[in-house]
């Protein structure tokens, strides 16, 4: 395995929106980059031109940025000129050359081939294995003289098969028997490579010392041993994150159990902090019972090790409580500074001192800033008698919902008029309330519904 200097890279196909688990690998790899004065490197593995979403590599870039998490190396963002870095291009679809040639020194030591059969053949091989209730591999159909590789047929990789054992930095020793290693494919007949081939190239060419990736490709980690070995590659330390689960735990995360895009979750004011205190709890604690981490001391206390082989849960709420536990304790021109955007339209002709002190009362139990509109309206505009009226009417109100229109409007005017002269501390409004109780000979359910 390889030694120092500690060079992460983050890798993510431009295919849709980067969701949560996407972005807690881009997390756990920065981390440790930042935590040994290393290199945190983006590269775009745009080879799969079929599934490609035209600016999804802008949508990752802004979802690295907006959780502040820089890197040294990859595309350019936004108003830069040139990408960073000199291990590029940092766009796989940039790089077919260096594949070419890392293809062609497999073809020359004998360990790569043409494929010279049909997908529609490939597919009768694998039924008739079915059949057979054998699983499928590829190598028992090795074909005995394949044709010179011109790029019209897959190239496929000659593999060795033997059994391994191995440390992930995650998942521990793991070791398989020589049945899961097969040939695969290495080139496609578009001319791009496979993952499976392209990343191997990569990180050796970008001197990656840590591959942190999903635990969807666990079951290839032989190939690419095998692989490795093929390339006389050294190969960097292995660390497969635990899947993240949706939140009843029982299946893997997906977009209905409310996985969002990240920058859903920024829109709607999470903070950029409490998302990556968040993104860090699934599958990583410090061994105490402590919650919340500031970036500084995650960077600090991460370490793959601890990271959790089993799932991880994903709970949308918590993040929630996380923020508001976070907006609590700011200072309330910090808070006012990073939500004034989200006060509601009224607000705009009242003064920055008003809309604090409305900021002040709401800070309590204040989670969301896009929440804010519907907790400080009342604050801002005058409702109408209907809106007023309606509210009286809501069926859950039990109680008031017995009420006719001008009963409500006479217990409405005695309360502005026993509140008006009120100074709004929690005291004297208890005290004028209950008088009033006292006064209409009403019941405290109606009053205080
Ligand atoms: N391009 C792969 C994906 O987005 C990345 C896997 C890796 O990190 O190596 O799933």
């Amino acid at each position: 395995m390889k030694s120092q200097p500690v060079r992460t890279r983050f890798a993510p196909s431009p295919t849709g929106l980067l969701h949560v688990g996407g972005i807690r690998t881009a997390l756990f790899a920065w981390l440790v980059a930042r935590q040994n004065n290393g290199q945190f490197i983006l590269r775009i593995e745009d080879t799969d031109k079929v599934r490609e979403q035209k600016d999804a590599d802008k949508h990752i870039i802004a979802c690295l940025k907006a959780l502040g998490l820089d890197y040294d190396e990859g595309p350019s963002q936004d108003g830069e000129s040139s990408e960073r870095g000199n291990h590029g291009p940092y766009h796989q679809s940039q790089r077919l050359e260096i594949y070419k040639t890392w293809a062609q020194k497999l073809i020359d030591s004998g360990r790569a081939y043409a494929d010279p059969y049909s997908p529609a053949e490939v597919q009768a091989f694998r039924e008739e294995a079915q059949k057979q209730k054998k699983p499928f591999l590829y190598r028992n159909h090795r074909p005995t003289d394949p044709p010179k590789w011109d790029g019209s047929q897959p190239l496929r990789f000659k593999s060795e098969p033997k059994s391994y054992t191995w440390q992930d930095a995650v998942m521990g020793e793991l070791s398989t028997g020589p049945e899961v290693v097969d040939d695969f494919i290495l080139i496609k007949t578009d001319g791009y490579p496979t993952y499976n081939f392209a990343h191997i190239v990569d990180d050796q060419e970008m001197n990656i010392s840590h591959v942190i990736r999903g635990q969807e490709f666990l079951a290839s980690i032989p190939n690419y041993l095998n692989l490795y070995e093929a390339l006389g590659i050294e190969r960097p330390v292995l660390a497969t994150m635990p899947h993240i689960l949706s939140p009843s735990g029982n299946k893997k995360l997906s977009k209905r159990d409310g996985a969002k895009d990240l920058l859903e979750y920024i829109k709607e004011g999470i903070l950029p902090e409490v998302l990556v205190n968040f993104i860090a709890s699934l599958g990583w604690n410090d061994g105490t019972e402590q919650e919340i981490f500031s970036r500084e001391e995650l960077i600090e206390k991460f370490s793959l090790e601890r990271v959790q082989k089993s799932g991880a849960r994903f709970d949308e709420q918590r993040l929630i409580w996380m923020n508001g536990l976070a907006i609590r304790n700011m200072d309330l021109s910090e808070l006012y500074e990073l939500c004034s955007s989200y006060m509601p339209r009224s607000s705009e002709r009242t003064s920055e001192d008003y809309k604090k002190q409305v900021l002040g009362l709401t800070q309590e139990r204040l989670k969301l800033f896009s929440e804010l509109p519907e907790l400080t309206e009342f604050f801002f505009s005058e409702p109408s008698e209907a809106d007023v009226l309606a509210l009286f009417k809501d069926p859950k109100n039990k109680r008031l919902k017995k009420l006719d229109n001008t009963q409500i409007k006479s217990l409405l005017d005695s309360s502005i008029a026993s509140l008006e002269k009120s100074n709004f501390q929690i005291q004297d409004v208890e005290d004028r309330l209950n008088q009033l109780l006292i006064d209409l000979d009403s019941k405290p359910g109606i009053l205080f519904s």
